[in-house]
This record gives C-alpha cells, sequence and structure tokens, in this order.
C-alpha cells in the first residue's frame, strides 16, 4: 500500500485505483514508489517507456463495453466507442477520450522513427504512440499499451 501524504483514504469517483494511488496525489508518487506498487512489466511500460508484446496482450481483442482508464493514477483517457481492430497487436482507439483532455501528445524520435507519443497528462505514463492512419472521423491511431491502461465495465 502507498502511504498518502494527507491521510485520507474517503473514495470519491475513480481517482483511487486499485493500486491506491489517488489521482490527485499521482504527480508526487516517486519513480521508486511507482516501482513497488508496479509490477515489473507495468513499470516498464508505463514509467520506462517500453513497449509490451504485441497479441499477448490483455485489450488488443477485448471489446467490452465500458471506460479505459490510467493503470497508474485511474484518470479516464479513452472508451469502448472508438475502440478497433487495427491488426496491429495492441489496442487501438480513434480518438481519446474528451479530446485529450487527459492525454499529452509528445514528439519521440526514439529508435530512428518520428512518431507521437502520448503520456497521461495527469501523472506521465507512457501510453503508446498516436499514427496518422486510423479510420473516420479523426483518422487517427492511438496504439496504446495494455499495461498502461486498466478497463471499467459501463455501469448498466
Ligand atoms: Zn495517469
Amino acid at each position: 500500500m502507498m502511504s498518502a501524504a494527507h491521510g485520507s483514504s474517503e473514495a470519491s469517483g475513480p481517482a483511487i485505483t486499485k493500486l491506491g494511488v489517488d489521482a490527485a496525489d499521482a504527480k508526487n508518487v516517486s519513480e521508486g514508489d511507482w516501482k513497488k506498487v508496479l509490477s515489473p512489466e507495468d513499470y516498464h511500460v508505463t514509467r520506462e517507456a517500453g513497449t509490451e508484446p504485441p497479441f499477448a496482450n490483455k485489450y488488443d481483442r477485448h471489446f467490452a463495453a465500458g471506460d479505459y482508464n490510467c493503470h497508474c493514477c485511474g484518470v479516464p483517457l479513452f472508451d469502448s466507442t472508438t475502440k478497433f481492430h487495427s491488426g496491429c497487436g495492441w489496442p487501438a482507439f480513434s480518438a481519446s477520450k474528451d479530446a485529450d483532455a487527459n492525454v499529452v501528445r509528445i514528439k519521440d524520435n526514439s529508435h530512428g522513427m518520428e512518431r507521437v507519443e502520448v503520456r497521461c497528462k495527469n501523472c506521465n505514463a507512457h501510453l503508446g504512440h498516436v499514427f496518422e492512419d486510423g479510420p473516420k472521423p479523426t483518422g487517427e491511431r492511438y496504439c496504446i499499451n495494455s499495461c498502461s491502461i486498466l478497463f471499467e465495465p459501463q455501469q448498466k
């Protein structure tokens, strides 16, 4: 468990993730503390901008109705209405929730490629990359690591 600095444990909405990191506190979590609450693979992907294996990941072929929240801090990032099967081996979305409300785009020139990395605006978790070969109307394809998101089924 994380030791919350302010000592409050009252849950209000989706702020508390199953990791116990409060969205409001996520900016103050040190890399060492992330290491304690995330699995080695989740840590590598979200905090070290790693990439999980294609196809053999949780949400590539997952199409239930609901939201996809940040695995690290719980803010809403995507939802099932924009998810599509891209065939690339990772979950793909044609748009983020509320037009990048919680997503920040960063130019990424690593690995000899010119790409646009997407990160969680709240806690700086690496999510994946956005490409310009997606379906209409956005024409964009958010290629996201399953490790970086946590599915929350739609309330009936
Ligand atoms: Zn986050």
